[in-house]
């Protein structure tokens, strides 16, 4: 057996174990019973330091340089050579960050969990400083075990999106910024008015499920290989190609809430389903990064269904779920008030638009406090003053403020950038599947999404990782990530509802 066989046969044993603990965790965040959460933790705990010590075992450093060796030469993208590549990422990531800095991070971030509950809920951010110092500490140590050639930001970033750098990303934010900004202005100060009085009803949540089931349905998104369930928060969950679990909840005073989550999730499960099957349990079965992962997200919920031949469908379907309860509303009314845009204080609550602007904020802020040019206790003024800046408001307190996340209790500092990377990216890719697939509107218009699903299998699915999302996006248009088509998206389509 060659040491890329044994490589393989060792990274399926770890992937195993890794679908056992996502399996445990998602059933930890669906059906089991609260008091079970003491020992489910343990449990986890114990699988992931095995999963943990398999990685980083010496037999897996030893088969990777021999693989390496015995590949070299081979075609860069080749199965054999993309594979080796993708788990030695994986292996470094790990080998080098000591063990007792993953224990601490671990323990802090725990206790950071709760510290930021009982600081939001008092909204004070001074209560939760001292551990937020301690976490941000910690992610410095970190970046300086996993290396970085610029900025130590850029080895956080890394963790998320292989190969991004900081310098790429303020490149990118700053070109958005500069048309963003402005564009909102020009919304926020149009007298045009959107009305979503109609939204103010009561929407009985077993409709709100049966509609939302059917556009999944209508989206391809395959039952034999997944199924919905209710969370607090919903997400998406796969272990295997063949098995990708989505969640949801429901409302009675939202009708939309529900409807895009499930959409959005949706988007992310296509991703995973679509994953090569052929692959199962090798390195090349995964998504390729966070920022790719919310690029089909946001292009199903946003692009998808926020758009006008979107709701020119199924309008009529949503009412016939609704009797009575949309009637005086035409398709053009519901079009707009879907895509209301309103400068607000809550990230999760924002409209497509405002959206990059909390992101720009949160990475602006912790890209500083890990090259140390701020402190954590600058941190309120400075969120409130680019509140100001950006979005033109001002938070009235520390929960409507820099206390709404829980990235950085839970220690994802790096994180932030990736949804904003993938807004971006989802745009680049829809212009690219339109050239090449001129009839995707009419067909949206008559909610069949096979075409678009087919091209997003073949251009972006089917990969699993064997590029990063530069590589992909090079691949997919020949040139790099760009602004241009997410800013020449949403002009034409916020300029039109908008006047
Ligand atoms: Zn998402």
């Amino acid at each position: 057996m060659s040491a890329f066989e044994k490589l393989k046969d060792q990274w399926a044993r770890i992937s195993r174990l890794e679908q056992t603990i996502g399996i445990l965790s998602w059933d930890m965040e669906t059906y089991m019973p609260d008091d079970g959460v003491k020992a489910r933790s343990e449990q986890l705990a114990l699988l992931s330091e095995l999963a943990h010590q398999w990685l980083i075992s010496d037999e897996m450093g030893a088969l990777l340089d021999v693989a390496e060796q015995d590949a070299s030469g081979r075609e860069y993208f080749s199965d054999e050579v993309s594979m080796i590549r993708v788990a030695r990422r994986a292996y470094n990531h790990k080998v080098k960050i000591p063990k007792k800095l993953v224990a601490r991070l671990a323990r802090t971030t725990t206790r950071a969990n709760s510290i930021w509950i009982k600081a939001r809920k008092k909204s004070d951010f001074n209560l939760f400083a001292p551990i937020l110092g301690e976490i941000v500490e910690l992610s410095r140590e970190m970046a300086d075990h996993l290396g970085y050639a610029e900025h130590r930001y850029d080895a956080l970033l890394d963790v998320y999106e292989p190969d991004l750098t900081s310098s790429q990303v303020e490149k990118l934010f700053t070109e958005t910024k500069r048309e963003l900004i402005p564009l909102v202005r020009e919304i926020t100060g149009s007298s045009a008015l959107i009305d979503t009085g109609f939204l103010n009803q009561t929407y009985d949540t077993a409709r709100q499920e049966s509609f939302g089931l059917q556009v999944l349905r209508d989206m391809k998104y395959d039952f034999r290989r997944g199924r919905q369930d209710r969370s607090a928060h919903p997400f998406t969950t796969s272990f295997t190609p063949y098995d990708v679990r989505i969640t949801t909840r429901f409302a009675e005073d939202d009708l939309l809430s529900a409807l895009f989550s499930t959409i959005h999730e949706g988007g992310h499960a296509l991703y995973d389903q679509g994953l090569p099957l052929d692959k199962v349990d090798t390195p090349l079965c995964q998504p390729i990064s966070l920022g790719v992962h919310e690029s089909q997200s946001r292009l199903w919920e946003n692009i998808v269904g926020r758009s006008r031949v979107f709701w020119k469908h199924y309008l009529p379907i949503l009412k016939l779920h609704f009797p009575g309860q949309l009637d005086h509303v035409d398709g053009e009314r519901f079009y707009r008030a879907v895509n209301r845009v309103h400068p607000g204080f809550i990230r999760v609550e924002s409209d497509e638009l405002t959206y990059n602007l909390h992101i720009f904020i949160r990475f602006e802020i912790e890209k500083d406090l890990v090259a140390g040019a701020i402190r954590v206790a600058d941190i309120p003024p400075l969120w409130n003053e680019k509140y100001r800046e950006y979005l033109g408001i001002t938070p009235p307190d520390d929960a409507l403020g820099c206390l709404q996340d829980i990235h950085w209790a839970h220690g994802l500092i790096g994180y932030f950038p990736t949804y904003t990377i993938g807004n971006l990216l989802s745009a680049q890719l829809y212009q690219k599947a339109l050239q090449e697939h001129p009839s995707l509107p009419a067909e949206l218009a008559e909610g069949d999404f096979t075409g678009l699903l087919a091209w997003l299998r073949d251009n972006v699915h089917g990969h699993g990782s064997r590029y990063t999302s530069a590589e992909l996006v090079r691949a997919i248009t020949g040139g790099d990530v760009q602004v241009g088509p997410f800013m020449n998206y949403v002009r034409d389509k916020f300029r039109d509802i908008y006047a």
